[in-house]
């Protein structure tokens, strides 16, 4: 992701997937990242080419003026857009990118929190090695990876 937030910032890249009627893409550009839905009613209109596709563009999009017209919100760089109209329709999230790494970088942290949380509250009850943390639960009374003798406990 940090590749990608350096790259937006002078280039515009683009993964879309195009269906008969409807398109998702994620857009990313100038720190911003875009979460972009696209639906067609009339489908005669609608374009041929279907499938994933990767765009790199040598241009940095500006995403929130390309969408200023239609915006439901907008806080900082924080918009949601809505254009409705026949026979497309528009939808947008645009949020930087700095946001989705604090996201990334969240469940990760808890995670880890939890996980020593939990083996420290194993150790506690015995249920590891107080010296090397070897799973105790079949020979509570010695370890067999480094041989130490539990203390007796209730
Ligand atoms: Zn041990």
């Amino acid at each position: 992701m940090i590749p990608l937030w350096i790259s937006s910032r002078s280039h515009t890249d683009i993964a879309a997937y195009r269906g008969e009627d409807r398109s998702i893409a994620i857009i990313s550009a100038r720190g911003l990242v875009g979460f972009y839905a696209h639906v067609q009613n009339n489908l005669k209109a609608s374009t041929p080419t279907r499938g994933f596709n990767v765009q790199h563009e040598e241009f940095p999009l500006d995403l929130i003026s390309m969408f200023g017209r239609s915006y439901i919100k907008r806080v900082g760089s924080f918009a949601i857009a809505s254009s409705p109209g026949e026979p497309v329709h528009i939808w947008i999230a645009i949020v930087p990118i700095w946001f989705l790494m604090m996201l990334f970088a969240i469940a990760p942290t808890v995670w880890t929190i939890r996980y020593r949380r939990r083996r420290r509250r194993e150790r506690a009850e015995g249920k590891l090695c107080l010296n090397c943390g070897y799973d105790l639960r079949a020979t509570p009374e010695r370890c067999p990876e480094c041989g130490t003798v539990a203390e007796a406990s209730a």
